[in-house]
């Protein structure tokens, strides 16, 4: 696979929320020693991604479904010595990637799941019974519309695709 360079790309991130802290990374990898993301993919890798950053790969990573795999613990944040927002820069990416179309099949039942029931994982009826038996409270459910507004105003329900389950 031939590698697309974009020179701006880093400018264009610094230019973003704290994406300019980007530009501090050493490339040290301290970021992917407590990634849990890593550990168990072994494909991901926080300190990389970074520097596809810093080189201008853009289309590659915006592309990549790799992106996705981060389980935003923020431990990478946290231990950075550098103060590289890695996280958050990887949100930015995220957003940047939907904007394009590329925001991943898998997910979109996910998105459907919060659109439609306020909850990724909105429980079963199953599990609602034993929280009876313990005398646990209802889990609280998010207002719906007020989730919809935000994401109809952000334009995230037409970049992710979804329809509602009463279409
Ligand atoms: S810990 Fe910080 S400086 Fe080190 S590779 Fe990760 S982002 Fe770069
Ligand atoms: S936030 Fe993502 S990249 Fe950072 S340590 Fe957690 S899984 Fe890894």
């Amino acid at each position: 696979m031939s590698l697309t360079i974009s020179s701006e790309f880093r400018k264009e991130i610094s230019k973003i929320g704290e994406g300019v802290s980007v530009n501090y990374c050493y490339q040290c990898g301290t970021c992917s020693g407590g990634c849990p993301a890593l550990r168990y993919t072994k494909i991901y890798n926080p300190r990389r991604i970074m520097e596809e950053v810093l080189l201008g790969f853009k289309e590659q990573i915006l592309n990549s479904q790799v992106l996705w795999l981060c389980t935003m613990c923020h431990a990478c944040l946290e231990a950075c010595p550098q103060g590289v927002k890695v996280s958050e820069i990887l949100v930015l990416l995220r957003n940047l990637a939907t904007e394009i179309g590329s925001f991943p099949e898998h997910l979109k039942s996910e998105v459907a799941a919060l659109l439609d029931y306020g909850l990724i994982n909105p429980g079963s009826g199953a599990i609602q019974r034993r929280r009876q038996q313990l005398n646990l409270p209802e889990v609280p459910r998010p207002i719906v519309e007020h989730i919809k507004k935000v994401a109809e105003a952000t334009g995230f329900i037409s970049l992710t695709g979804y329809t509602s389950k009463e279409e």
